[in-house]
């Protein structure tokens, strides 16, 4: 071992860095693919270079694929998912402006103090968590605030819940508003068609369905969205994530922004292609064949799950931890001694559910088969 000195008075004991393997079954980060940290692993090229360049059309490409878009300004943001959020609400609201937001969740909280801190005039309609908004209560909320943007999110990390976006589009178009969806535990994952669906704002991360590492996040807006920002009486608040600059770099000419996190966007390009590769809809049929998987091995257990049916995310499962049982104190156990990673309840599910995650290279039987045996003997051996 090495002892480096790092000032007068403090010397530090180091070696190379070493970090234990874990399964990330939590409800973020995943697993990142073998040949995605290879790809991380290129040397770095300029942030300008031709090749560089290329690259960042080609995440364009990809991310309109996986978000079933046509959006010209689809691009992956610098940091993660809550930058890409940030980008969003950024860009689309200006002060004084109406924002509806649908909270069900701790997600949908984020965002309401998120538009508020840029201005908004934020509403809410909220449900108990798990549950999620109806076409109706999303109609009778928009006759009654008359917003500017409704802000969903597709799928609640915090419950599990997914929340159905089939003809809320057309809703909004109806009374005139725009739709920002968050889609950071969909992407990859949970089967979304943006165009289709007409929503106009969307933002996602690397690390969770697309099994990146964190940092490079992907974000989309559709015309409308961009007519919006177009016509701002007041200039972006936030800099480093206006899009009007950076399309600037991510289009034609080409103009430094920022330094772009370069290996990130190795990465991200590279989840993306196998993600392409696998094609999309073999892609999302896997993660949901495999969390069914995971409810019935859960069931078998004696353990019951959360979420309605219907309504439950393929990426993440809140299942309940049973009576009697420390929920923090099993999930320690199954990290220290299986090394498996699971996340706890937040807000309204705190000590009430465990999260369970399957994103991206996670979503294989055998994450299920050793969570399972592991859960086994920890609830059986209590
Ligand atoms: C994880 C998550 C975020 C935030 O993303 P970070 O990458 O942690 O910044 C936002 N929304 C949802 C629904 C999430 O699950």
């Amino acid at each position: 071992m090495q002892t480096i000195s790092i000032n007068n008075s403090q010397k530090l004991q180091l070696q190379p860095l070493e970090m234990p393997q874990r399964l990330l079954l939590g409800p973020g980060p995943s697993n990142t693919h073998t040949e995605v940290l290879q790809a991380m692993n290129t040397p770095p090229v300029g942030h300008l270079d031709p090749a560089f360049l290329a690259l960042m059309d080609e995440i364009q490409s990809l991310l309109r694929y996986v978000w079933q878009t046509e959006n010209s300004l689809t691009i992956a943001v610098s940091g993660t998912g809550t930058a890409a959020m940030e980008a969003t609400i950024a860009n689309s609201v200006e002060p004084g402006d109406v924002v509806l937001v649908g909270v069900a969740g701790y997600f949908g909280d984020r965002l309401v103090d998120m538009a508020g801190r840029y201005g908004a005039d934020v509403r809410t309609i909220t449900k108990p968590w798990g549950q999620i908004f109806t076409l109706q209560e999303l109609q009778t909320a928009l006759e009654t605030h008359r917003p500017a943007i409704l802000a969903l999110v597709h799928a609640e990390t915090s419950t599990g819940a997914r929340q159905p976006l089939e003809g809320v589009g057309d809703l909004c178009r109806e009374f005139g508003c725009l739709l920002l969806v968050d889609t950071v535990t969909s992407l990859g994952g949970v089967p979304i068609f943006l165009d289709q669906w007409g929503v106009d704002l969307a933002y996602s991360c690397s690390q969770k369905g697309l099994g990146c590492p964190p940092g490079a996040s992907p974000l989309t807006l559709s015309q409308r969205a961009m007519e919006k920002l177009q016509q701002r009486r007041t200039k972006v608040k936030n800099w480093y994530l206006d899009v009007s600059l950076l399309s600037k770099y991510w289009g034609k000419e080409r103009v430094y922004h920022h330094t772009a996190p370069i290996n990130l966007y190795y990465a991200l390009r590279e989840a993306l292609r196998l993600v392409a590769e696998e094609g999309l809809e073999n892609c999302w049929q896997r993660h949901q064949n495999n969390v069914e998987y995971l409810w019935e091995s859960l069931e078998s257990l004696g353990l019951s799950l959360h979420v309605e049916r219907e309504f439950r995310l393929p990426t993440l499962t809140t299942v309940r931890i049973p009576e009697g049982v420390d929920g923090k104190a099993l999930s320690r156990r199954l990290l220290n001694e299986y090394n498996i990673e699971i996340g706890g309840g937040l807000g309204e599910l705190a000590g009430i559910v465990w999260r369970i995650g399957l994103m991206g290279y996670n979503s294989r039987q055998e994450s299920v088969d050793k969570l399972v045996e592991a859960l086994r003997a920890l609830l059986v051996g209590k």
